[in-house]
Parts: structure tokens; C-alpha cells; sequence
């Protein structure tokens, strides 16, 4: 059985720009479906004893009668679980090791900023936008549409930014 991690703050750890009842919503009810839906997907099945990042990277040898309902919840479980990790209550600047990658990849740190929130504001529907890292080591930006993870196309993501009208947000960093 897979389980939702403690949030790492409180609910209300990142207001103004995220409401202490909008972060309630998605963690206790938003994820805690995900998780459930995904663990009875694949209840009774050699699955449940693969990692959630195996299960996502190798989502087309799960069979084709709970495929979906695996890509859209393992997904959004994984996703979330980033996305908490990603976000925090007090403004950080990036390492200076991630500043000189960022500004290698996209030209400056400022010029990665513009292009994330063209991205993450460019999303048609539900979805993600993504800083990923490639199987070269090369950084770069993408989207998702609804909760499909960067995994399955084998990036390995880096920053998500949940793009739905209950996690909207503007990026700082
Ligand atoms: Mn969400």
C-alpha cells in the first residue's frame, strides 16, 4: 500500500499566495484520491510491490484494463507529492550550482523564469509544467496534460508546477 507523505508545512504555511482551505482541499481530499484510487488499482497485483516512479516509467507493461486509471492516479500521486516538496513557505533562491545549469540551458537565470511561466500559463485545461532533466543530463521545460508524469516520457523532473484552478499559482523563486 502506497501512503500520502506528511505535507511539510501547515496548511496555511503559504499564504497569501495559497489559501490555508485550498491547501486542506488538495492535500486531504486531491491527493488522498489519487493515492486511494491508485492503491486499489493495483491491489492484489505483482504492481504493488514496485516503486510509484518504476510503476510510472514502465506504465506500458501495466495492463491495458487499469492502464489508465494507473497513468491518471499513480500519476497525480506522484506529481503532488513533488509538487509539496517543490513549494515552500519561505522564498529561496536556487543553489548556485542549479543557477550556472539553469543559465547554461536557457541563457540566464531570468530568461528560465520567463520561459517557466509562459509555460506553467500556456496549459490548456489540467495539466503541468515541468523543469525536467533528459537521459543527457540537458535541462528542459515541458508540459502534461492532466497528471501524466514526466517519468513515463523518461525525464526525470526537477520542478512542477500544478496548473489547475485549484493550484494556481505565479512561480517565485
Ligand atoms: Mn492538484
Amino acid at each position: 500500500m502506497f501512503t500520502l507523505p506528511p505535507l511539510p508545512y501547515n496548511f496555511n504555511a503559504l499564504e497569501p499566495f495559497i489559501s490555508a482551505r485550498i491547501m486542506e482541499l488538495h492535500y486531504t481530499k486531491h491527493h488522498q484520491t489519487y493515492l486511494d484510487k491508485f492503491n486499489t488499482a493495483i491491489k492484489d497485483t505483482e504492481w504493488e510491490s514496485k516503486s510509484v516512479e518504476e510503476i510510472l516509467r514502465d506504465l506500458d507493461k501495466i495492463p491495458e484494463n487499469i492502464r489508465t486509471v494507473v497513468r491518471n492516479n499513480a500519476g497525480g500521486y506522484h506529481n503532488h507529492i513533488l509538487f509539496w516538496e517543490n513549494l515552500s513557505p519561505k522564498k529561496q533562491a536556487p543553489s548556485e550550482n542549479m543557477k550556472i545549469q539553469l543559465a547554461q540551458n536557457f541563457g540566464t537565470f531570468e530568461q528560465f523564469q520567463k520561459d517557466f511561466n509562459e509555460a506553467a500559463t500556456t496549459v490548456f485545461g489540467s495539466g503541468w509544467a515541468w523543469l525536467v532533466k533528459n537521459i543527457e543530463g540537458k535541462l528542459q521545460i515541458i508540459k502534461t496534460p492532466n497528471q501524466d508524469s514526466p517519468l513515463t516520457l523518461h525525464l526525470s523532473p526537477v520542478l512542477g508546477l500544478d496548473v489547475w484552478e485549484h493550484a494556481l499559482s505565479l512561480i517565485h523563486i
